[in-house]
């Protein structure tokens, strides 16, 4: 069964409370096995400034669940949570991104996996990196590798863990 790595982030209502609750309801999916959850972490805004900060954290699971259908449950959760998405990059109160299945790389339509944004994001690879220190991305990248480098530089967005 692939180990499959989901990136959870909010910053409308309440993030923390919010990504706990989206935390839970991926611990007692039926097809989601092994779930374990990070640290939470807060970090100012990525995109627009003017929207409240983020609270983030990466969930592991193991799945057989084909990488188009744990999409479409992220989503579907993402929805439960009355996800509104106003703009690019803007507030949200859940975003579920699907960072790595396994040691698969997919580009389709719907789909990116490895997820692009993750060997950039320090609210990514500190929680990965806690999960899965000894992970190998498909390229062959270390987490603990990558999360060393994050550690000696600055943060670009005042990146605290919470919890
Ligand atoms: P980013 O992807 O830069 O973190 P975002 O999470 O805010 O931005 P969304 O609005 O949540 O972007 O998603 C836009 C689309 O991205 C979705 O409709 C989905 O089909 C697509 N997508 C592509 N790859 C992935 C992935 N690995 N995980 C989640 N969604 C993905
Ligand atoms: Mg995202
Ligand atoms: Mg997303």
């Amino acid at each position: 069964m692939p180990a499959i790595y989901i990136g959870m982030g909010a910053n409308l209502g309440d993030p923390l409370l919010t990504l706990q609750q989206a935390a839970a309801a991926l611990g007692q999916h039926p097809e989601l096995h092994q779930v374990r959850c990070s640290s939470f972490y807060s970090s100012s805004p990525m995109g627009p400034a003017d929207q409240p900060d983020y609270v983030n954290a990466v969930v592991a699971a193991e799945s057989s669940l084909p990488p188009h259908d744990v999409l479409d449950l992220l989503q579907q959760i993402e929805q439960q949570f009355g996800r509104v998405r106003l703009r690019h990059w803007g507030e949200r109160t859940l975003d579920l991104d699907l960072l790595l299945y396994g040691n698969d790389i997919i580009r389709t339509e719907r789909l990116t996996v490895p997820h692009p944004g993750l060997t950039e994001r320090d609210f990514v690879i500190l929680p990965l990196a806690e999960l899965a220190p000894d992970l190998k991305l498909p390229d062959g990248q270390t987490l603990d590798t990558l999360a060393a480098a994050v550690k000696t530089a600055p943060s670009a967005h005042d990146l605290q863990k919470i919890t």
